[in-house]
């Protein structure tokens, strides 16, 4: 059986820990520090088998050298762009597939552009880590992508399986349906969303995994083509807006400023 942990890392990061409970061997989503990482895997006496980079901001990488110095077991790296940490890397590219934890976890990789070029996300019927590209209530900034590109990977995200769930990187699930809220008011899907987030935060707990499905009904990013979703937008910039795209990119900017 797999288990998926979130390690809290930094302020609001999650490294996700998937472990074979079989075996105890595991492998770690985008691990920003080592320290909360190697903690987990001492106290749960756990055999680390490969490290998975969406992409290559320091919050999702900085923690690699210190994690492959403590491993007395070699680890795998998988990442999309060349890396300098000492051990060679597995490069993947778009429906590169994984076969991890001793075949008891298969992933696929889709190549998602936006919030950074290298940006990757892995998948299977079940999980998807979705690194800085989707995160629950929004998406990744547009770093040094385009606001087409990330509308585009987000559309593919969008026809995954909807009974995924999603794993982002961030805890910005609050402050992320906050924005959503003022798009879309009436969305009593988002409300129950809101009540429900707020209760796990004043326990101090995580707000993520959510499923796919109820992203698509609550996440604005989502939702460019729910009327609510584009009237709103209209309103707001009193042009009218022609495409899905379009509205995805008046969303991200006011978001930029929200
Ligand atoms: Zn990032």
């Amino acid at each position: 059986m797999l288990e998926v942990i979130s390690i809290p890392t930094f302020t609001d990061n999650y490294v996700w820990l998937i472990k074979n409970t079989e075996n105890n061997h595991c492998c770690i989503v985008d691990p920003g520090q080592a320290e909360p990482v190697l903690q987990v895997i001492n106290q749960q006496n756990l055999i680390l088998d490969a490290i998975l980079i969406t992409h290559h901001h320091y919050d999702h990488v900085d923690g690699i050298s210190d994690i492959l110095a403590a491993s007395v077991h070699p680890v795998e790296i998988y990442s999309s762009i060349a890396m300098e940490v000492g051990v060679p890397i597995n490069l993947v590219a778009e429906n590169s597939q994984l076969h991890l934890l001793d075949n008891s976890l298969q992933l696929t990789v889709m190549a998602t552009p936006g919030h950074k070029r290298e940006h990757v996300v892995y998948y299977n019927q079940t999980m998807l880590f979705s690194g800085d590209t989707l995160f629950s209530g929004g998406c990744g900034r547009i770093l040094d992508g385009s606001a087409a590109e990330l509308f585009s990977s987000l559309q593919r995200i969008k026809a995954l399986n909807e009974n995924i769930l999603v794993y982002p990187a961030h805890e910005y699930t609050q402050a992320n349906l906050m924005f959503c809220y003022a798009v879309e008011p009436q969305n009593n899907n988002l409300k129950q969303r809101i009540e429900h987030t707020a209760k796990l935060r004043q326990q101090g707990l995580p707000t993520l995994p959510n499923s796919l499905k109820n992203e698509k009904e609550i996440n604005v990013f989502l939702r460019t083509n729910e009327a609510t979703v584009s009237m709103a937008m209209e309103h707001k910039l009193l042009e009218i807006l022609t495409s899905e795209q379009a509205v995805f990119t008046a969303l991200r900017a006011w978001k930029d400023h929200f």
